[in-house]
C-alpha cells in the first residue's frame, strides 16, 4: 500500500463526525492493508511508531521541519515562517509549498507505507551530535518526493499533531468487523488487549489467523497491562454486603499508581495509562533489579515521603520527578516509598487467576525476603467489624491516605475491569457524591477583567463509551490559582482546534474548542438533570442530559489519565441514581 492512499483515508476521516462512518473507514483500510504492513498502519493511525507503552518519540522540532520544508521547496526559511504565519499549521503550510514547488526532481519515487515507515524510524533513532543534520536530510529527502497531501501528513506526523481522534475502542470495533466479519468479536479482542496492550500485534495475528490466533498473547513482563479499577462506594457496609460480609481494607494512598516489571536485569515501571515511567524513578529500578526474584509484574503506588518526619507528603511532589535532566539531584531532594498492594506475575507463572487473599500472601513473602527501605507493604486488615473498619480508617486518614480500597477476597485480578470486586471509599465519604470527577476540557469562554489572556471558564465532558463522544457536563470557573491558570492554559494551547471536533458532543457556544486530550480533576455538589448539557442525554430523563452543580477545580490535572479514563456516562447514571436514593432516606 502505499502512503497517498492512507492520507487520503486520513482526510476522510477528518470529514466526518460520526463514530460509524470513522468504524467503516477503518474497515476499508484495515481490509485494503497487507499482512505485513497492518502493524505499521495500526501504529500510525495512534500517531506512534510503535505500542504506545514503548514511549518512542520522533522529537522532531518546529524548527528543523520548517528548514527541512525550506529545503526541499528551494524557498528560504523565512518564506516558510512567513506563509506558517499565514496558515496557522505547519503540515497545511507544507502542503500548500508543495502545491507551488517549482524545484521538482525529475522521477519522483512513490512513498510506500515501508519507507515511510523506516524514515521515521530511523528519525527517531538518531541521536548525537550529527542527528540534527541527519533528521534535516531524512525529512526533506522525503518531502521531496511527496505529493502536496503527503507533505502536510508527513509533517503532522513529525511535529506529534496528527490528532486523528480515533479511540481504541474504535480501532477493535474494526478489526472485529474487518478481520472476523462480526463487530461482536470486539469483547475476544478487548480482552487480549487488556493483558496485552499492543494493538499492532493484535491485529496482524488477525490478519493471518483467526479469533484463536489471539490465544497465543499472554501476559508477559515488559509489556504493561490494563489496570484493574475500582468502584465506588458510600459507606463500609456496602462494601461488606458485597464481600459476603468479610472484606480486605488496604490503605488508598495519594500518588501514582505503577506497575513495576522485572524480566532478569531489565525493569521497566508504567503509569495508570500505561506510559513508561521507568526514568522517573531510577532508584525504585535499582532496587527491583536487587530483587532475589527472575521475572515478575507488580503494582504499586508511590507516593512522596518525607525521610525524617515518615510522613506521606502530598502527590503534587512527585511532579519534580518528571524532570528529564538532573533526575539523581531530584532523587535525594525528593524521596519517594513504594507501597506494593498486588502482584499479577511471578516466575513465569500468570498469578492474575489467583483469589486476592493468595495473591497477597505470596506479595508478603516477597517483601519479607527482599527487605528494602523504599519498598512497604500497603497496610491491610481483613475485617467484618465495623469498629475495627473505623478505627483503620481513621488511622489511613491520619497517616495521609486518600481513604480506603476494598478488595473482595476471592477476587482475581480483572484487568481493565471496574467492577465491585475493588472498591474505594474517600474520606469525603460522608458528602451525597462520595468522589471527585476526572473530566476533560473541550471547550473555553475567553477570560475577561483579572483573567484577560487565558479563559473565564472551561468547558468539561464525561466520556461515553458506546458513542466514543465527550459529552458536555459543566463549565468551571473557580477553584483556580494564578499558577493553574497558567499551566493549564499552556497546556491547552496545544490542543486547540478551529472547529468543534468530531468525537465532542455539546449544544453550547464556545470561544474555543479543544481536541479533548487534557483530564482535570473537579468536586462538585450534586449531579444535576439539565437541558442544556449532553452527558448521559435521554438516559436519565427524556430531552436531559446531566450537569455538576457547583463544580470546582480541585488542583489537580490528572496526566496520568487518557480523555477516555475520564468519568464515564454509566458511572454518573450510577452516581445520579445513588444521590437520588439518599435523597429520600
Ligand atoms: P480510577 O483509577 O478508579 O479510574 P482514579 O485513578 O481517579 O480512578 P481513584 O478513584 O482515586 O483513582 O482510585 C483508584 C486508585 O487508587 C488506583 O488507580 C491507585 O492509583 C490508587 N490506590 C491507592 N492505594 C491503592 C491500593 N491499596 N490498591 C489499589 N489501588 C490503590
Amino acid at each position: 500500500m502505499d502512503f497517498l492512499t492512507l492520507t487520503e483515508i486520513f482526510e476522510d476521516m477528518h470529514k466526518t463526525n460520526s463514530r460509524l462512518v470513522l468504524i467503516d473507514h477503518l474497515v476499508t483500510l484495515f481490509k485494503r492493508t497487507p499482512v505485513n504492513t497492518i502493524k505499521k498502519i495500526i501504529y500510525l493511525l495512534q500517531g506512534k511508531l510503535s505500542p504506545a507503552y514503548e514511549g518512542d518519540e520522533l522529537g522532531l522540532g518546529e524548527k528543523l521541519t520548517i528548514k527541512a520544508i525550506a529545503e526541499s521547496s528551494g524557498i528560504s526559511v523565512k518564506e516558510v515562517e512567513e506563509k506558517y504565519g499565514r496558515v496557522g499549521d505547519l503540515g497545511d503550510t507544507a502542503k500548500e509549498i508543495a502545491k507551488n514547488k517549482y524545484q521538482q526532481t525529475l522521477v519522483s519515487e512513490k512513498i510506500t507505507i515501508e519507507r515511510i515507515y523506516s524514515t521515521f524510524e530511523k528519525i527517531a533513532k538518531s541521536t548525537g551530535s550529527q542527528s540534527q543534520i541527519i533528521k534535516l536530510r531524512l525529512v526533506s529527502s522525503l518531502l521531496n518526493d511527496a505529493t502536496p497531501l503527503e507533505s502536510k501528513y508527513i509533517i503532522k506526523f513529525l511535529l506529534g499533531t496528527l490528532r486523528l481522534g480515533i479511540a481504541e475502542y474504535s480501532i477493535i470495533d474494526a478489526l472485529a468487523i474487518a478481520f472476523t466479519g462480526n463487530r461482536n468479536n470486539r469483547k475476544k479482542i478487548e480482552e487480549t488487549y487488556n493483558v496485552y496492550t499492543d494493538l499492532g500485534t493484535i491485529a496482524e495475528i488477525l490478519s493471518k489467523k483467526d479469533l484463536e490466533g489471539l490465544n497465543e498473547l499472554q501476559i508477559t513482563p515488559l509489556k504493561p497491562i490494563r489496570p484493574m479499577l475500582a468502584e465506588r462506594i458510600m459507606d463500609p457496609i456496602e462494601g461488606l454486603k458485597k464481600g459476603n460480609g468479610m472484606i480486605a481494607f488496604e490503605y488508598k494512598l495519594d500518588g501514582e499508581r505503577v506497575q513495576i516489571h522485572k524480566d532478569g536485569l531489565k525493569v521497566q515501571l508504567f503509569s495508570r495509562s500505561l506510559e513508561k515511567i521507568t526514568n522517573h524513578y531510577p532508584d525504585i529500578v535499582d532496587t527491583i533489579k536487587k530483587f532475589s526474584i527472575d521475572n515478575c509484574i507488580l503494582e504499586a503506588e508511590i507516593v512522596p515521603f518525607h525521610l525524617e518526619t515518615k510522613r506521606i507528603q502530598p502527590f503534587q511532589e512527585l511532579m519534580h520527578r518528571k524532570r528529564k535532566y538532573n533526575i539523581n539531584d531530584v532523587i535525594l531532594k525528593y524521596p519517594i516509598k513504594v507501597f506494593l498492594f498486588d502482584i499479577l506475575y511471578l516466575e513465569g507463572n500468570n498469578l492474575t487467576q489467583y483469589e486476592y487473599t493468595k495473591r497477597r500472601t505470596i506479595l508478603e513473602s516477597i517483601v519479607k525476603e527482599n527487605k528494602n527501605h523504599t519498598i512497604e507493604l500497603v497496610k491491610q486488615i481483613v475485617s467484618s467489624n465495623l469498629n475495627q473498619i473505623e478505627r483503620f480508617f481513621r488511622k489511613a486518614k491520619d497517616d495521609g491516605c486518600e481513604g480506603l480500597m476494598l478488595k473482595q477476597l476471592n477476587s482475581k485480578y480483572r484487568a481493565g475491569a471496574r467492577e465491585f470486586l475493588w472498591m474505594k471509599l474517600k474520606k469525603e465519604y460522608d458528602n451525597t457524591l462520595g468522589d471527585s470527577f476526572d473530566l476533560t476540557v473541550i471547550g473555553a469562554l475567553l477570560g475577561k477583567g483579572k483573567r484577560t489572556g487565558y479563559y473565564g471558564a472551561l468547558l468539561l465532558a464525561a466520556y461515553d463509551k458506546n458513542s466514543d463522544n465527550f459529552q458536555s457536563i459543566c463549565k468551571v470557573g473557580t477553584g483556580f490559582s494564578d499558577r493553574d491558570l497558567e499551566l493549564i492554559y499552556n497546556e491547552l494551547k496545544n490542543y486547540v482546534i478551529e472547529t468543534k471536533p468530531y468525537n465532542v458532543n455539546s449544544n453550547l457556544k464556545m470561544d474555543i474548542w479543544y481536541t479533548p486530550k487534557l483530564v482535570l480533576e473537579v468536586i462538585a455538589s450534586e449531579i444535576t438533570l439539565s437541558p442544556s448539557h449532553t452527558a448521559a442525554y435521554g438516559l436519565i430523563q427524556k430531552n436531559f442530559g446531566v450537569a455538576l452543580r457547583f463544580p470546582k477545580y480541585s488542583g489537580r490535572i490528572r496526566f496520568d489519565k487518557k480523555p477516555e479514563d475520564s468519568t464515564n456516562t454509566s458511572e454518573l447514571i450510577q452516581l445520579f441514581n445513588r444521590q437520588v436514593k439518599r435523597n429520600k432516606l
